[in-house]
């Protein structure tokens, strides 16, 4: 019985827009017309995705927010979650600043839990499933990136990995509430060529739009937007935490250099900044003195 207490304490908000939510045995939803269903899940390991120290709080924010985040890289409008908690023991305390941090996000994007499971494991482990609507055949996909594109990213790149890496500095903001670019990532579903989210680092995540578009990129280090509290390392390191770093949750896209003019018009409520351009020739490479030469940075290895 404990399971359908801690689902009835802790995850049992009602919501509306959903025409049947938590406790029955599926969730029921009406499909706006002319729309696809986006759909997305991530799964969030303590010790692996998050370091064990992780408030609570934060780790219900992430797993929400790191969904959002796919859901936004189609150019959707995100519309619900749900959560599947495996939890090792009942902790009330835990559970409270969880499931707060989770519907904290949820309210910022308007976003309704609408259902999960809850079971027992000796591993915390958060599995999110989101679910978000988009106008038929308008979703941004990775496949779709054409020559002379301009490479575009939202906020800065490699605050995470560096906070990682410096628990305790004011960056691990970044590295525990990730911001999903929901707002942007709308704003671009007429507008860009191309688009994900940069969940491994810059350099491995824009390689998967090459391959899924089969082009080649050229970037320009001197331009990647980077944290202010970088900026007195060492060049080299700042490029290598910008571009292997994971967990930053920004938006990378390509977009014709016309159609950027109309994404700045639009004011979106993050900064972007254009990092590099697409080519025909395979491969990614960095920019020096008029010249290219080919860059070798690696993201983040799940199975390394
Ligand atoms: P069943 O046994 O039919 O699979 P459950 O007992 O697992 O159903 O769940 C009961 C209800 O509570 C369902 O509506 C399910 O979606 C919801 N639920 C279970 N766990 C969670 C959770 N962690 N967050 C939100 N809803 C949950
Ligand atoms: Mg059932």
């Amino acid at each position: 019985m404990a399971e359908f207490s801690i689902i009835d304490t802790y995850f049992n908000r009602q919501s509306t827009d959903v025409d049947l939510g938590v406790g029955d045995d599926s969730a029921l939803l009406s499909p706006p017309c002319n729309q696809q269903l986006v759909i997305c899940t991530d799964t969030l390991v303590a010790g692996r995705h998050f370091p064990l120290e992780t408030s609570p709080h934060a780790i219900g924010w992430k797993s929400v927010a790191v969904n959002l985040s796919d859901i936004a890289a189609m150019g959707a409008k995100p519309h619900s979650i749900l959560l599947a908690l495996s939890l090792p023991q009942i902790d009330h305390s835990w559970l409270k600043d969880f499931s707060q941090g989770l519907y904290d996000c949820c309210d910022q994007f308007g976003v309704r839990l609408i259902g999960g499971d809850t079971t027992q494991s000796p591993h915390l482990t958060i599995t999110v499933t989101a679910l978000g609507w988009i106008e038929t055949g308008q979703a941004v996909t990775r496949s779709d990136a054409q020559v002379d594109d301009l490479i575009v990213v939202s906020g800065t790149v490699g605050d995470a990995a560096f906070a990682l890496e410096h628990l305790g500095h004011p960056l691990q903001q970044r590295l525990d509430y990730p911001t999903p670019r929901c707002e942007l990532g709308m704003l671009l579903k007429n507008l860009a060529h191309s688009m994900l989210d940069i969940s491994d680092g810059l350099a491995q995540d824009l390689g998967h739009i090459l391959d899924a578009s089969g082009v080649g990129a050229s970037l320009n280090l001197d331009q990647l937007p980077i944290n202010a509290a970088l900026h007195s390392l060492a060049l080299e390191k700042q490029w290598e935490y910008a571009l292997s770093g994971g967990d930053d949750y920004e938006l990378c896209f390509t977009i014709s250099q016309q159609n950027y003019q109309k994404l700045l018009q639009l004011q979106p409520n993050v900064k972007t900044t254009i990092i590099g351009k697409i080519k025909a020739q395979h491969g990614l490479t960095f920019e020096k003195d008029g010249l290219d030469h080919p860059l070798h940075f690696h993201g983040y290895q799940h199975f390394a």
